[in-house]
């Protein structure tokens, strides 16, 4: 064991949840000098602050040109935007209980304005878009965070100099540069900016117009009296086919490999089928013409939407390498399929100054990333311990062969210890540094079983405003 010290000027990068909460936890322990924490969008909230007329732009580029990257230029000018990923009428599939960060409740909806017409009211157990980002806004005034926040401010690179993170950012609205240099750097850039679509043969010929990546899904409007196959059953899946079915083509298809573990409620307008093997264009018609993998052909598909998900990549950073190449490298392989080199998903195993607050995938993120940034934030305040960085290499490598070398590596239900005993463990390696400032919720009972429930929970709430229940 070790202690980290003189841990003095602290960069955040990324104003969602996790590095908002980050920004609290490292200010909590009053140890450093300069706290910042560098957002490149326009307003705190990350995923939850959607701004519909950066959605739209994106969406209508992307229709022009699929291989459009961010950031998108509004018509009247202005910074770049990096837009949302999330989408019109989107509700969390976590409870409000659950999404809490520790001592501020969030126990119901927050959204004031009246439910516009053809808008689904926010039930009492799940919180929409609205109230969500009106909770983070409300969690960065009250805890006086922005007076460390510097919005419209891009971290472009991220290197360790001299023993020191080195790191450039960008002020998006003036486009200059500034470099300063930091004792610690958090990431907590979220992960959702590399997109990811299946190997399946013929999916890289298809037309932009004819497969459209759920990160650009954003009203089912684009849907009416379309043929659509969704492949997927994640919750984004999920959703995108429930949204088309009213104003799709019957059926809408998705393209499933195996039962999903999210909320669904079945619906005769979908029709579920077994993934795609080979994907085509019809001469003729100019759709897609996809082959199943039990030989059957559907011949007339409009659009395809691959909700398949997203891979891991933070672009900005290098690390030295941890062979004698002096090289820096990437903390992402090539395929982006999970992070390197991280002890517990969060330090860098051989530099625990860096660290990465929300890459690990849990039902509840707001208080992972709570519990993650107490046991960060006491380390850098030198006030609790530290492994050994053997110990730390030694340990990811078991992790690997726990849960195995692939894309679902940072999901915390396949550890054995699930994500509460994670949650609790880092809230107990928090507390041997004293109770001054966060540690976290803590896993008890209730809290254990909701994290177990909340699929059926919702899947309840679905079949209610389906009218299938009362
Ligand atoms: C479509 C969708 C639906 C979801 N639904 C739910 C749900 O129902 N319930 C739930 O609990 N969770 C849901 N999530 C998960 C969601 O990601 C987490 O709730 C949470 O928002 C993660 O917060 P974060 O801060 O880690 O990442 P993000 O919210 O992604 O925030 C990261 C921030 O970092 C900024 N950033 C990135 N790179 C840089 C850079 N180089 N310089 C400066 N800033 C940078 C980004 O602009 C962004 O603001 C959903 C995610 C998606 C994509």
């Amino acid at each position: 064991m070790s202690r980290i010290e003189n841990v003095k000027r602290v960069a955040i990068v990324g104003g969602g949840a996790s590095g908002l909460v980050a920004l609290k936890a490292l200010l909590e322990q009053g140890a450093f000098d300069e706290l910042v924490l560098f957002e490149r969008r326009e307003d705190v909230g990350g995923v939850w602050f959607f701004d519909p007329k950066v959605a739209s732009e994106e969406a209508r580029r992307y229709a022009q040109d699929a291989s459009t990257q961010y950031p998108v230029v509004l018509e009247d000018g202005g910074a770049p935007k990096y837009p949302s990923p999330a989408y019109e009428g989107m509700i969390g599939n976590i409870a409000h209980e659950l999404i809490s960060i520790s001592g501020r409740p969030f126990d119901k909806p927050l959204s004031t304005g009246p439910v516009q017409e053809g808008e689904r009211e926010e039930s009492d157990l799940f919180p929409s878009l609205d109230s969500t980002i009106a909770y983070l806004r409300a969690f960065a005034d009250a805890y006086g965070l922005h007076n460390h926040i510097r919005l419209n401010t891009e971290v472009v690179s991220t290197r360790f100099v001299d023993g020191k993170w080195k790191v450039v950012t960008k002020n998006l609205l003036n486009g200059e540069e500034t470099s300063s240099t930091y004792d610690a750097v958090v990431y907590a850039a979220g992960l959702w900016d590399r997109r990811h679509l299946p190997a399946i043969a013929g999916i890289d010929t298809l037309p932009k117009e004819r497969l459209l990546h759920a990160r650009f899904y954003r009203s089912p409007s684009i849907f009416a009296g379309k043929r659509i196959l969704v492949l997927g059953n994640g919750n984004s899946a999920n959703d995108i086919a429930a949204h088309a079915a009213p104003v799709a083509l019957e059926p809408v298809y998705r393209s499933i490999r195996h039962p999903s573990y999210y909320s669904y409620v079945p619906d005769a307008r979908i029709h579920d089928v077994k993934p795609v093997r080979q994907f085509s264009l019809d001469p003729a018609s100019g759709k897609v013409i996809a082959e199943l993998g039990d030989e059957t052909v559907i011949r007339d598909i409009d659009l395809v939407v691959a909700a398949t998900g997203y891979r891991y990549d933070v672009p900005s950073l290098r690390v030295p390498s941890g062979d004698d190449s002096a090289q820096d490298e990437p903390v992402t392989p090539p395929d982006g399929h999970r992070m390197l080199g991280l002890y517990r998903h969060l330090l860098h195993a051989r530099f625990p100054t860096l660290a990465f607050i929300g890459y690990s995938i849990a039902w509840s993120p707001f208080a992972n990333s709570e519990a993650q940034a107490s046991v960060v934030a006491r380390a850098w305040a030198g006030r609790i311990d530290v492994p050994a960085v053997k110990e730390m290499i030694k340990d990811e490598e078991d992790s690997v062969k726990e849960v195995g070398d692939h894309n679902l590596f940072h999901v915390l239900a396949l550890y054995k210890k699930r994500e509460y005993g994670y949650g609790n463990e880092l809230r107990d390696w928090a507390l041997q540094g004293g109770t001054e400032g966060t540690v976290g919720v803590h896993w008890d009972e209730r809290r254990i079983w909701l994290l177990q429930n909340v699929v059926r929970l919702k899947t309840l709430q679905l079949q209610r405003e389906r009218g299938l229940i009362t």
